[in-house]
């Protein structure tokens, strides 16, 4: 095996609820949707699949053409992945050599580290600041003649802060054209700050600026795998070369289309969860705990030393989440008897004395 393998950790995926007779249970820990495949998705996924037999179309032209559409902007534009943890790796392996470095915000993704341990490059991970933001003058202190890629979330998973417009144009203003950022915008459909930065605005201006969207979270489709990213035609083109082969599905390639079609109910769902997790930041502060200002469809309790705690005491009470330890708890806002289950518990979730 290549030494490099030795360094990676393993991807932590959200735990399974607990199986009780006595309780319901909800899997909160990994910013799933709570709502199944409306029935004009579902039947999208039925047609699809009598055509299993067959290789998907590699192109998957029409998924590519209704994303421009959507969108307003060129095919040429767009590359798809199994995800967009995939395009994630494909990025790395576009851009870093063994012993280039990737620059990130930590706490975020835990896929970062990991994609940028697999190509061989150095992870540098830039804290935080006090308020859980983007530390974007001490990451672009952090650039270097090795820095190839940088990754910058907005809202960031898991403490579901946002990157202003502001503050990423003036770091756009000082990163070197020849280093990639990608900006990975898994959750913006669920944002409501309008000094959010908004990456479909700013990529067509910006030669090194990539994009990142998902149809696993406020679509729905996480079980499917598929995600895209826009950006300009010499990142597609790498992005098209490091792809996996067929690697979108049919079955995904229509359950996105259906999607897209028809979305008014999707956005509903995503308003009603807004409002949710407006609910529970609200009761949990009222409480007072150190919740952040989430923009996403999740919620960061910053538990510091008790997390463990916290996370076992919610586990026992039947919703399972997702654990940093000594650092905090990341809750999905769920169906709303998950929340109301979560306010229930809120003044358990004190520091101990
Ligand atoms: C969930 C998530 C993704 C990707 O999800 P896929 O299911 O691979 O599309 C990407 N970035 C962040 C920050 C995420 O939380």
């Amino acid at each position: 095996m290549r030494a490099t393998l030795e360094h990676i950790p393993s991807y932590q995926a959200g735990k399974r609820p607990i199986d009780r007779e006595d309780l319901v249970s909800y899997k909160v820990s990994s910013n799933e949707n709570p709502y199944p495949p409306l029935p004009q998705v579902l039947a999208a996924i039925a047609d699809a699949a009598t055509q299993a037999n067959r290789y998907p179309d590699p192109a998957a032209t029409d998924l590519v053409e209704a994303i421009a559409r959507y969108h307003g902007v060129s095919t040429h534009h767009i590359a798809l992945g199994t995800g967009a943890v995939a395009l994630c790796y494909q990025f790395a392996h576009c851009v870093c050599d063994p012993g280039d470095e990737v620059i990130f915000a930590w706490r975020s993704f835990e896929a970062y580290p990991i994609v940028a341990r697999v190509t061989g490059a150095t992870s540098v991970p830039v804290p935080l600041t006090a308020t859980y933001q983007h530390d974007l003058a001490a990451m672009a202190a952090a650039i270097t003649d090795r820095t190839r890629l940088i990754f910058v979330c907005s809202p960031n998973n898991p403490t579901g802060t946002v990157v202003s417009a502001q503050e990423f144009d003036e770091f756009l203003a000082v990163v070197p054209t020849d280093v990639l950022i990608v900006l990975d915008e898994a959750y913006i459909e669920f944002n409501q700050d309008p000094a959010a930065v908004s990456g479909l605005r700013i990529y067509e201006e910006r030669p090194n600026v990539a994009v990142l969207r998902t149809f696993s979270k406020a679509y729905g489709l996480a079980g499917l795998r598929v995600g895209y990213a826009i950006a300009p035609v010499s990142i597609v083109t790498a992005l098209k070369k490091t792809a996996l082969p067929f690697g979108v599905s049919n079955v995904a390639q229509a359950a996105a289309i259906a999607s897209l079609a028809d979305d008014v109910e999707l956005f509903e769902r995503v308003d009603a969860i807004v409002a949710e997790r407006d609910r529970v930041t609200g009761a949990l502060r009222a409480e007072g705990l150190p919740v952040s200002q989430s923009q996403a469809n999740f919620i960061w309790l910053a538990s510091g030393p008790d997390a463990e705690r916290h996370a076992r005491l919610l586990e026992e009470s039947g919703l399972t989440v997702r654990l940093f330890p000594h650092e905090g708890i990341r809750i999905t806002i769920a169906e709303p008897p998950a929340n109301t289950r979560l306010i229930a518990q809120a003044s358990q979730l004190h520091p101990q004395d």
